[in-house]
């Protein structure tokens, strides 16, 4: 351990490893804390699909290059070695309680207009020990110093330096990276959640099995809507990146449901049971996430905030990813401006790029709506209904963003028809639809 860093990153997930690699291969000492035993060990349920590898994310193009096993963001600059195995994914299947689906894909016999072009993935599964494990080796190899089993606890400002608490040492620096995910305690510390609006709390459990067989044929994402006990949980079925095993998980935004039960009544006694019946669970995993609006300016008292750590519940793995390697590159920027005494910018121009690259582009409020379909179409009836009507193949995506823009088209075009067929639920629907899904989530936590 150094008496003095330029920079400590809390948090090694895919935004503080790559912001590590980013101040460390500008030369500069970089030291990561993080709280995992072992860094490379997720405990922490994830999808594990990278999204959306078919449209510009975060102002960038991913893709895998699979000549040379990287992962490559061809505007950023920055590419990685992925040494785990993927599976592109094409089709995205959303189900109601009554088993009504939405597709989001290819129409059938799809061939690209041109020679040349690509039926390219909506999402690509992978294994994110194995690209955790190689973000570390990258960040080590660049020169970072990893701290592991060293818990972040406390940061103080004295004068020009920084002093961080973790794992019981001191660690003094100029800059801080905040990398500490959704939950972050370094923004707690910092103040910024006084001025953020909590929306409601997201539990989650998760299982890999084998035996899972989709309720259609092929690989494709599963998204299934289901009402536990009257209230929402949500499974998602994402084929794992190699055989045919499956990541299950299950989704709640109610303090109130066990969410192990709920899973356990999913698999066991719900119209996705018949999917389910030769699951065997091989590995457990869960999570927690507080969600809540955006931080709109992610930089305070000489710390820079990256990834999850600044967002509404969650950026995805590629916007924690590029928002960790552009942020490490403005703090490896500021410390040669200081270092060549030049008027400083390289952090302003981190905070705008936030600004525009994701508050301006990406309203969390859409995002939101993903979790708000249950929420908005207030009984199951209603919901496969609604499913039942919204029966066309929509654009292939995954991105949580785009695919609400295509609901809500759809929904408007189906309006006349809702109001010709169904007039007696128009009454349900339109309140929670002129609402916020902010304000109609919130509801969860008002209801404890
Ligand atoms: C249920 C669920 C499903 C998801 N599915 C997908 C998906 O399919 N595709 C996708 O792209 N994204 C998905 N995500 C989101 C994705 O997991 C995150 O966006 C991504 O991991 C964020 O990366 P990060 O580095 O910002 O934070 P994290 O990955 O959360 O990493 C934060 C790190 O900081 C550490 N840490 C936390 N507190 C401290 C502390 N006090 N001291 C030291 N270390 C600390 C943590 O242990 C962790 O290692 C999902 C998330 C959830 C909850």
């Amino acid at each position: 351990m150094k008496e003095r860093y330029d920079v400590v990153v809390v948090g090694a997930g895919p935004s503080g490893l790559l912001a590590a690699k980013a101040v460390a291969e500008n030369g500069f000492d970089v030291a990561v804390v993080e709280r995992k035993e072992k860094i490379a060990v997720i405990g922490r349920t994830c999808g594990q699909t990278l999204l959306p590898p078919n449209d510009y994310f975060f102002g960038d193009l991913f893709h895998y290059n699979p000549r040379d096993k990287k992962f490559c963001f061809p505007k950023s600059g920055l590419s990685f070695p992925y040494s785990g195995p993927i599976k592109n994914l094409y089709d995205w299947y959303m189900y109601s309680p009554g088993m009504k689906r939405m597709h989001f894909g290819y129409p059938e016999g799809y061939t690209p207009p041109m020679p040349g072009m690509l039926k390219a993935p909506i999402a690509l599964t992978y294994d994110k020990e194995v690209l955790t494990a190689d973000l570390l080796k990258e960040a080590r190899t660049a020169g970072a110093e990893i701290f592991e089993n060293c818990e972040f606890t406390d940061i103080t400002w004295a004068g020009p330096e920084t002093i961080v608490i973790a794992g019981g040492k001191q660690f003094r620096c100029t800059y801080v990276i905040a990398a500490d995910g959704t939950n972050s305690r370094v923004v707690q510390k910092l103040g910024f959640n006084n001025e953020r609006r909590h929306i409601t709390n997201l539990f989650v459990k998760s299982f890999f099995v084998s035996g899972f067989k989709a309720p259609v044929d092929g690989e494709p994402i599963v998204t299934g809507v289901n009402i536990y006990q009257g209230k929402p949980v949500y499974l998602f079925a994402v084929p794992r990146p190699v055989g045919g095993d499956w990541n299950l998980l299950f989704l709640t935004l109610e303090q109130g449901i066990d969410i192990g039960a709920a899973a356990e009544q999913i698999m066991k006694d719900s119209p996705f049971a018949q999917y389910c019946k030769g699951a065997k669970i091989k590995r457990e995993l869960a999570a927690m996430e507080v969600i809540q609006s955006p931080i709109v300016k992610p930089f305070k008292n000489n710390v820079v905030i990256v990834g999850d750590a600044g967002s509404c519940q969650e950026l995805e793995c590629l916007g924690a990813m590029i928002t960790g390697w552009k942020g490490g590159l403005a703090v490896a920027a500021a410390l040669k401006e200081f270092q060549l005494g030049i008027a400083p910018r390289a952090i302003a121009d981190y905070c705008d790029w936030w600004l525009n690259t994701y508050i301006k582009q990406y309203d969390y409020q859409d995002y939101l709506q993903v979790f708000g379909i249950a929420y908005m179409f207030p009984k199951p009836e209603i919901i496969d209904y609604i499913f039942s009507l919204l029966n066309q193949t929509f654009p292939p995506t995954f991105n949580p963003y785009t695919s609400v823009k295509h609901l809500g088209l759809a929904m408007q075009m189906a309006f006349p028809r809702i109001m010709a067929e169904r007039p007696d639920i128009l009454q349900d629907l339109v309140p929670n639809m002129l609402a916020f899904p902010s304000d109609v989530l919130a509801k969860t936590l008002k209801d404890k």
